[in-house]
């Protein structure tokens, strides 16, 4: 497996592939790859010829007094699980090499970027639309994957990719869970062993949801009800939020009448971890 760390090298390898044939699939990370991750490179490999991965813990998303600094970096192991998920290269740049010295230009995303997650954290969804995007313009796959667990995350990246013409195809990836139902995240290393056994219940609200719509149940409200009164069972989740919206505009529905996206999120009490999950219903990303 190639391990690149120069955006020119990068761009020649991807190049002189497509040259000869191949089509370059890509799955950007921040690193401390879990099954989740891994999932992403495999489907990635059933779509194209060659896989790139990216391992970069992006400055640009992270807010002020976010977990930037303390975010598990283990470039070996990483590398290491890269290559037995089939992957063909790895890119790590460094801080320097994606915003050198007057580095002026971000993108934004608008109306779609405020809310959920964007609502916390201000500017996270700038940083994200616009590292994706550089590294799109040093990566040049022909397609991307990227993980459903970050709904609002692949929303965002969908639009940007349409409205600014990319000729990119975005793949939305199901979401891998641990046993008991807990999203893998490489943040789950935080919680405290309480928090890890209260953590299932984000799940659980959102499989109940599911299970309120499937007998008939439209209104968001009543959806919106169910999650929260299964995170109120544990004083070790505090709520951000819990949202019920379409899956294009992310805007709240009352009544439940096209796909819907169910999506919370939570800071955990003794660790402060940010946890986030979702489902979507009636459709799905794609
Ligand atoms: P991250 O390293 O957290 O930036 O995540 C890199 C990619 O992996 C993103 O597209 C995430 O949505 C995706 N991802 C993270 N957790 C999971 C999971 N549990 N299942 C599938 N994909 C995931």
């Amino acid at each position: 497996m190639k391990i690149v760390n120069s955006c020119p090298e990068m761009r020649d390898y991807s190049r002189s592939l497509q040259k000869n044939g191949s089509t370059v699939g890509f799955v950007p990370t921040m690193g401390a790859l879990h099954e989740g991750h891994l999932s992403l490179l495999k489907i990635a490999r059933r779509h194209c010829g060659r896989v790139v991965m990216s391992v970069f813990v992006n400055p640009a998303q992270f807010g002020p007094s976010e977990d930037f600094e303390k975010y598990p970096r283990q470039l070996e192991k990483d590398c290491e699980l890269a290559e037995n998920a089939g992957c063909d290269c790895v890119f790590i740049p460094s801080p320097r090499d994606i915003y050198p010295e007057n580095y002026n230009t971000y993108v934004n995303v608008e109306n779609i970027t405020g809310a959920l997650c964007g609502a916390s954290r201000p500017g996270h969804f700038r940083g994200v639309a616009t590292v994706v995007l550089k590294l799109f313009n040093i990566v040049i796959p022909d397609t991307a994957v990227f993980g459903s667990k970050d709904a609002q995350q692949v929303i965002v990246i969908k639009r940007m990719v349409e409205d600014l013409n990319l000729p990119v195809r975005i793949i939305a990836a199901p979401t891998l869970r641990e046993e008991d139902g807990l999203a893998m995240s490489s943040r789950n290393a935080y919680l405290s062993a309480g928090e890890r056994a209260d953590a299932p219940l984000i799940y659980k609200g959102l499989t109940e949801a599911r299970e309120l719509y499937e007998g008939g149940e439209r209104a968001g409200q009543s959806i919106k009800n169910c999650v929260v009164s299964i995170f109120n069972r544990s004083r070790l989740l505090k709520l951000e939020y819990v949202e019920v919206v379409d899956t294009t505009q992310l805007k709240p529905l009352d009544v439940i009448n096209r796909p819907v996206l169910i999506a919370a999120a939570c800071r955990t009490v003794e660790t402060g971890t940010r946890l986030i999950d979702n489902i979507v219903l009636g459709g799905d990303l794609d």
